[in-house]
């Protein structure tokens, strides 16, 4: 049963600055509500206020230009999904959001209430990591640009003060001989990851990598970056041996938990594998580029 509580529709970005700053002790933001909804039926989540943002056209946009890509925070799956810009720039992005939760979830879903839930099992947190990107954070004190790796903080919580909430997210512009995979384990087609891992690889022109990010999601509280299967690839050649040497890497960074959809020496062996092929892919794509 949901408990009661007052609805709140502001028409613009600053009513809603204005009114999470009001109530910021007993309010929620909602926003497609695919997930909150979920926690509030449950009764894990009680608030006075709901604060629905999702009406405010000002957040839904996405925007290119030399600082790289915009999306605002009320911007839907569906619409990242379908967007023929980010296709070309950024091809990762629609794969990931094509395999994410069913067609009624991204019609509906936005970004930023899929970055500002704190899932780790979440896809586009690790995805976007990868891609270097940032979060905008406003408050009725202003603005603040954080890098997404950093906004995780612990389970399902963020770096978000109780008075802000996310405007946009940010990514660089594609680099070049540089590109990111994504791939997520599941049992059921499109949902939430058992683990998922995202690889971005650069590549010299002498053909060894010179930059590398793994992220894994559902390997943690929060998605994590696995240093030591960065490490293992800087400087090298692609060959099989270091890709199985990335892959016990990543599994080693790794922190999973055993629960019903699989036992944490099972994440770590997808976690290996899963490291193993985006890698390659990433470093495939990379060195065509
Ligand atoms: C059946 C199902 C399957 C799913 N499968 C996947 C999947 O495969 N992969 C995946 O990544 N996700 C999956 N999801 C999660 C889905 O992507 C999110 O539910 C959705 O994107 C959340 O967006 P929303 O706008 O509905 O957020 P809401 O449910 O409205 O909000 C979610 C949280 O974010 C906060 N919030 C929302 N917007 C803002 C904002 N602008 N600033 C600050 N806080 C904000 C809310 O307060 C709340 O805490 C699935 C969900 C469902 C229901």
């Amino acid at each position: 049963m949901i408990h009661d509580f007052t609805y709140l529709k502001p028409g613009t970005l600053q009513e809603a600055l204005s009114m999470l700053s009001k109530h910021k002790d007993e309010c929620k933001i909602i926003c497609g509500g695919q997930s909150l909804l979920i926690v509030m039926r449950q009764g894990l989540l009680v608030t006075d206020y709901l604060i629905d943002i999702k009406g405010l056209k000002e957040l839904s946009y996405i925007a290119y230009d030399e600082e790289g890509l915009k999306i605002g925070a009320t911007t839907t799956h569906r619409t990242i999904e379908t967007s023929e810009m980010i296709k070309q720039k950024y091809p990762v992005l629609v794969a990931v959001e094509k395999r994410l939760a069913s067609i009624q979830v991204r019609n509906w879903g936005t970004i930023a209430g899929n970055l500002a839930h704190g899932d780790s099992s979440g896809d586009l947190a690790p995805t976007l990591i990868a891609l270097d990107a940032k979060i905008k954070l406003a408050s009725f004190r202003g603005n603040r640009v954080v890098p997404l790796e950093e906004f995780y903080t612990g389970l399902f919580e963020t770096a978000m003060e109780k008075d802000e909430l996310v405007v946009e997210v940010q990514i660089p512009p594609g680099r070049p001989k540089t590109a990111v995979a994504y791939k997520k384990f599941n049992l059921i087609e499109n949902d939430q990851a058992i683990v998922g891992v995202a690889a971005a690889v650069t590549v010299e022109n002498g053909g060894a990598c010179k930059e590398a990010r793994v992220v894994l999601s559902n390997a943690g509280v929060t998605p994590i970056r696995a240093r030591s299967a960065e490490m293992a690839l800087i400087g090298k050649k692609l060959a099989g041996p270091l890709l199985v040497k990335a892959g016990e890497a990543a599994s080693g960074d790794a922190d999973p938990v055993s629960d019903i959809h699989a036992s944490e020496d099972y994440r770590r062996h997808l976690i290996r594998v899963l490291t193993e092929r985006m890698v390659k892919q990433a470093w495939g794509q990379a060195s065509h580029s």
